[in-house]
């Protein structure tokens, strides 16, 4: 039933939708791994972990899109150990590996942010922070810092982490999915009264306390579910293809 594409018209969807030629990333964006030239079936997930690729192999996928891939700036180019091992299941089974690190987390109707903030009831009016990844706008339904973190519980299935700054009721919310912690001075700059992303380190509790803004750690890959399975939807039904999102707990 499931109709067929090109991988280089699949490719060419993407580069167009995401511009990776815009961003300054910490990796190579677009098809990091070559398989069959003809894709029928996408698996999308947040990390290429060999248990990703496997279960997507066991899925009868043929293409995955990912949010992260698996080169990175700092390694040192040999495909030994884990890296051998991933790259040794995706060309056992011919898949391609499509990954877009920055460029998804910055599109914005399919990326992670706009999907996250979609989730929590917020949109963005404004964005923010190194490279506009950053996203701000009206805090929507939530009066207090409390309640947004109660509502990030909520709409995500795991616990959270507030730092409560001074309990002001809210009027703007910033949010940037995954390790963007680096971004509250920023989102503090641009006038937001509390700030969510994935991932909180020992500075960001100090900044919360002495500038009264809120801070919510909601998980790295939990804030990061959203953005591929959005995208690989989006050219699923664009291409006629069969798409399937596959979740690998991930509790970081
Ligand atoms: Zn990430």
């Amino acid at each position: 039933m499931a109709t067929m594409a090109e991988r280089t018209e699949i490719e060419r969807a993407l580069n167009t939708l995401l511009r990776p030629e815009l961003f300054r990333d910490y990796g190579p964006n677009g098809l990091q791994v070559e398989g069959t030239s003809q894709v029928r079936h996408i698996a999308s997930g947040v990390t290429a972990s060999l248990a990703f690729i496997e279960a997507a192999a066991a899925a009868g996928a043929d293409t995955l899109l990912v949010h992260h891939g698996l080169f990175w700036r700092g390694q040192d180019g040999r495909l030994t150990g884990w890296l051998r091992a991933r790259v040794k299941a995706l060309l056992a089974h011919d898949l391609n590996l499509f990954a877009y690190h920055l460029p998804l987390d910055a599109e914005p109707e399919f990326g992670n942010n706009a999907r996250f903030g979609r989730r929590l009831g917020l949109a963005a009016d404004t964005r923010f922070g190194e490279q506009d990844l950053g996203f701000a706008g009206p805090a929507g339904p939530w009066r207090d810092a409390k309640a947004l973190a109660d509502g990030a519980r909520a709409a995500l299935g795991r616990d959270v982490l507030l730092v409560p700054g001074d309990g002001r009721a809210l009027a703007r919310v910033a949010w940037c999915t995954g390790g963007a912690q680096g971004y509250f001075e920023a989102a503090i700059a641009a006038g937001a009264d509390a700030f969510l992303t994935g991932e909180i380190s020992e500075p960001q509790a100090h900044l919360a306390r002495e500038t009264g803004v809120a801070f919510v750690a909601c998980g790295h890959h939990a804030t990061e579910r959203f953005g591929a399975p959005a995208l690989a939807a989006h050219l699923a039904g664009r291409f006629g293809l069969e798409h399937r999102f596959i979740d690998v707990d991930n509790p970081a």
